[in-house]
């Protein structure tokens, strides 16, 4: 998996990914420019296959189903890698910036759990499963410790506020091998630290 850094600017409420993000990440995927996250070349990477998947976002503050074309390449080395970009969490349908501005209201009170359940189609432990990911990753993020903060909501502003939003994403990967907010494992396809981040 190669992570593309999309969210190059400090986000702001509300979240969502644009068309003009979308267009971005379909620009951007251009296989002979890629690093190979196994044997390290640059520019012996094409074009192998590409399939459409779909995303949960928020549009007007309410839940909305995107479609994601994701781009597959096949480096020399004969390992396959897809282009991913830093708006998805690996494995999940609901956006990243979706998981977020759902736990922002949810640690700001902003609604009952069942209130933010039934407005964005998530289910209870979907939402606890959220929040426990967020609990632990944030626990990885030296800037953050170093920073004492514990309150929840300071937590998730902190994390909100980065100057550079992908830099982040992409510090996160480099350091963890985890996506931020990711909460499935990673099939351990690379021999090295993800390039170009
Ligand atoms: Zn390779």
């Amino acid at each position: 998996m190669i992570r593309k850094k999309l969210l190059n600017f400090k986000l702001k409420l509300p979240f969502f990914v644009s068309d003009n993000e979308l267009e971005r990440f379909r620009a951007s995927a251009v296989p002979f420019r890629e690093r190979c996250p196994f044997c390290g070349a640059r520019g012996n990477c094409r074009f192998y296959a590409s399939y459409e998947r779909s995303i949960v976002d928020i549009v007007d503050g309410k839940p909305c189903w995107r479609i994601l074309k994701v781009v597959r390449i096949l480096c020399a080395c004969g390992h396959t890698h897809a282009l991913l970009p830093d708006f998805v969490v690996p494995y999940k349908q609901y956006t990243l910036l979706f998981i977020l501005h759902i736990l922002h209201l949810y640690f700001s009170h902003s609604m009952t759990v069942q209130k933010l359940c039934d407005t964005f189609w998530i289910s209870p432990p979907t939402l606890y499963e959220w929040k426990r990911a967020f609990a632990l990753h944030r626990s990885w993020w030296p800037e953050f410790v170093r920073s004492g903060r514990k309150d929840s909501l300071d937590a998730i502003i902190f994390f909100l506020s980065r100057p550079v939003f992908s830099d982040f994403t992409s510090g996160f990967w480099q350091q963890t091998l985890f996506s931020f907010l990711q909460t499935h494992a990673n099939p351990a396809n690379c021999c090295r630290l993800p390039p170009g981040w």
